[in-house]
């Protein structure tokens, strides 16, 4: 049998050997006593990394923005999203779970919303409305096909939040996809948001865990809010030191993944079965199928050939690229997908 090439997600990584030693070899402690050096070595690098004051270390991405909401917002409050926003589809209604909140959803361009369209979601002081708190972007967009927000677009919607009284919180599961695509400093993001949440088990390959980046007096509320939620670890150090070594080691080489992706996408648009492609900017792809081709079989067609990819909603399928597929990999799986017949 020929190797499974699996584009489900670039969460299916598995930690390399030079990570497994970086794991194997790391000084721990509990840190709910606040003693692991690992952690805490961590949640330094990356808050000086972004020119932050403070970091915390948490088992997942949806928790760090979980808790980034808790944190910005009073039972009753209202958050400016995107409807096509993780915080919204993906994490369990856990705007409404566990912080009591109603969702105003912007329409934006492959989820990018501007501050034109977020203003327009801001509800007035008045007894009858809800009060609007946060506004919460996402970069790279997920469903948007992995695009990435304009700079000044950003800035813009900073201002807007700073100048309603709102916090503004950036969900960056894939934020240095961005970074690396949009060759942006992480220091201009520390200085425009209030809290960044990153993850380092997508696109940077470690096995678990994200970071809740903000102020100190924020990351200290968030400590709280961890533990409430039940995110306390112990000796959580083996899994921040696998995230040291990727935010040391895997960064530059997302430029590997997003090549593969454009030249993955340009292949499929070939092919007979493709409706259309939205060039991708980072390192996912979603291909759109011809309409008589329902994506069950599809995706059946593409298993029998041993390849993975995802249904993303209509007749849209997600191929993701990632550390684990090399472009050998990218071209075989490009061979076999030609071949199939539909
Ligand atoms: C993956 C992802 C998250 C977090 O997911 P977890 O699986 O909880 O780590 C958050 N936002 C976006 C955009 C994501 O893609």
């Amino acid at each position: 049998m020929n190797k499974l090439l699996d584009f489900r997600s670039d969460t299916v990584t598995k930690p390399s050997e030079a990570m497994l030693q970086a794991m194997v070899e790391a000084r721990v402690g509990d840190d709910v006593f606040g003693e692991d050096p690992s952690v805490k070595l961590l949640e330094n690098l990356s808050a000086a990394m972004f020119g932050m004051e403070s970091a915390i270390f948490c088992p997942s991405g949806t928790m760090t923005n979980q808790i980034a909401i808790k944190l910005h917002t009073q039972p009753g409050d209202e958050v400016i999203c995107d409807s096509k926003s993780h915080i919204y589809n993906y994490e369990g209604g856990g705007i409404a779970f566990n912080s009591m909140c109603s969702v105003a959803l912007a329409n934006g361009d492959r989820g990018r919303f501007n501050a034109t369209q977020a203003q327009e979601l801001i509800k007035k002081d008045d007894i009858h409305f809800p009060n609007t708190s946060l506004i919460s972007v996402e970069n790279t967009m997920n469903k948007g096909g992995g695009a990435c927000y304009d700079w000044k677009e950003l800035e813009e919607l900073s201002s807007l939040a700073k100048s309603q009284g709102l916090a503004f919180h950036l969900d960056g599961a894939r934020l240095f996809n961005a970074l690396v695509a949009k060759n942006e400093n992480p220091r201009q993001y520390g200085e425009i948001f209030d809290t960044i949440s990153i993850c380092l088990s997508k696109g940077l390959g470690a096995p678990v865990g994200s970071l809740l980046i903000g102020k100190t007096d924020h990351i200290k509320k968030a400590k709280r809010i961890r533990k409430a939620f039940g995110g306390g670890m112990r000796q959580a150090g083996f899994m921040a030191a696998a995230g040291i070594y990727a935010l040391e080691n895997n960064v530059e080489r997302l430029a590997t993944d997003h090549n593969n992706a454009k030249i993955l996408a340009s292949e499929l648009s070939k092919t007979s079965f493709v409706e259309q492609i939205i060039e991708p900017e980072t390192n996912i792809v979603i291909i759109t199928l011809k309409e008589l081709i329902t994506p069950e079989i599809f995706l059946d067609k593409l298993k029998e050939i041993n390849i993975q990819a995802v249904h993303f909603g209509g007749q849209n399928i997600r191929f993701v690229t990632h550390l684990d597929l090399n472009s050998n990999e990218i071209n075989e799986a490009i061979e076999r997908i030609k071949k199939l017949e539909l």
